[in-house]
């Protein structure tokens, strides 16, 4: 007989779920590869390309101005609320997310078992120094003096707290996303292409440690022959089950 999502669950004491974009698309923010989604408007903005022009870091501005509004009326959508209940449960470990709005934290799931790869786009921190400046802030400064804001302690460049292409990927939150991975008996990736590396290498590394693998996403992927199940579908219906605490 085959296995349920509920199935694996019950079996498993150590769950460790990696999510990317897609859970967050029943909230109403869209996705960077799905047809209508960011990459089919505009072309991401290189890091080296924010650091040396004054016309592109308004441009990256005004992209990260616009989704910190979608981000603050955006809410918990069922895959983010199944996650929570998960942890309340004492299954969930960690979230290991691409995603940069917030909303594992708003769910419910405490700050340090989330481990953001790319970042957070909710504030900024100052490129030289790191201190975190608020969106408010930002602004306020670019409608005040049409220029990108500058670090209040030492002046430096000051961007959303997310990693753009060109960046390197946070070492320590790679390390601790790959720990957390091989110690987990369940890896559940929920809403991802897994075509972004290093982070879409969690999946193999996973499977190198016998941990068991889930993917539940509205297509394929690549990384398909990895996993003991694919859930092909909408998020909130695959994980309806765990919300409704139902054995099926
Ligand atoms: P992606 O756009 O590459 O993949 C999203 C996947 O989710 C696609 O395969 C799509 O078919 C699937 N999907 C979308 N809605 C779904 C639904 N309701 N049910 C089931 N499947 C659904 O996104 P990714 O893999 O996270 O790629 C990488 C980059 O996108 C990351 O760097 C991340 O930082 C960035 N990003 C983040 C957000 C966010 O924070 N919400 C939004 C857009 C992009
Ligand atoms: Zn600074």
């Amino acid at each position: 007989m085959e296995k349920t999502l509920s199935d694996f669950i019950a079996q498993a004491g150590r769950i460790v779920a990696f999510t990317g974009a897609g859970i967050s698309t029943e909230s109403g923010i869209p996705d960077y590869r799905s047809p209508g989604g960011i990459w089919s408007k505009m072309e991401p903005i290189q890091f080296q390309d924010f650091v040396a022009s004054e016309e592109v870091r308004l441009e990256d501005w005004r992209r990260r101005l616009i989704m910190i509004d979608q981000f603050r009326t955006a809410k918990p959508a069922s895959g983010h609320l199944a996650l929570a209940r998960l942890f309340e449960d004492g299954k969930l470990q960690a979230v290991i997310t691409q995603n940069i709005d917030g909303l594992h934290a708003r769910s419910g799931i405490p700050e340090d078992r989330i481990i953001e790869l790319h970042g957070n786009g909710t504030y900024a921190t100052c490129l030289d120094c790191g201190r975190r400046h608020e969106m408010d802030w930002a602004r306020e400064i670019i409608g005040k003096d049409a220029h990108a804001p500058r670090c209040l302690a030492c002046g430096g460049l000051v961007k959303a707290a997310v990693i753009n292409f060109g960046q390197a990927m946070p070492e320590r939150e790679l390390v601790r996303a790959q720990q957390m991975t091989i110690t987990a008996d369940l890896f559940l990736a929920i809403g991802s292409s897994l075509q972004v590396y290093p982070a879409a290498g969690l999946v193999p590394l996973a499977k190198e440690h016998g941990v068991r693998i889930l993917i539940a996403n509205r297509e394929p992927t690549p990384l398909d022959p990895y996993a003991d199940c694919v859930f092909l579908g909408e998020i909130g219906s695959i994980f309806r089950c765990v919300l409704e605490g139902a054995q099926s």
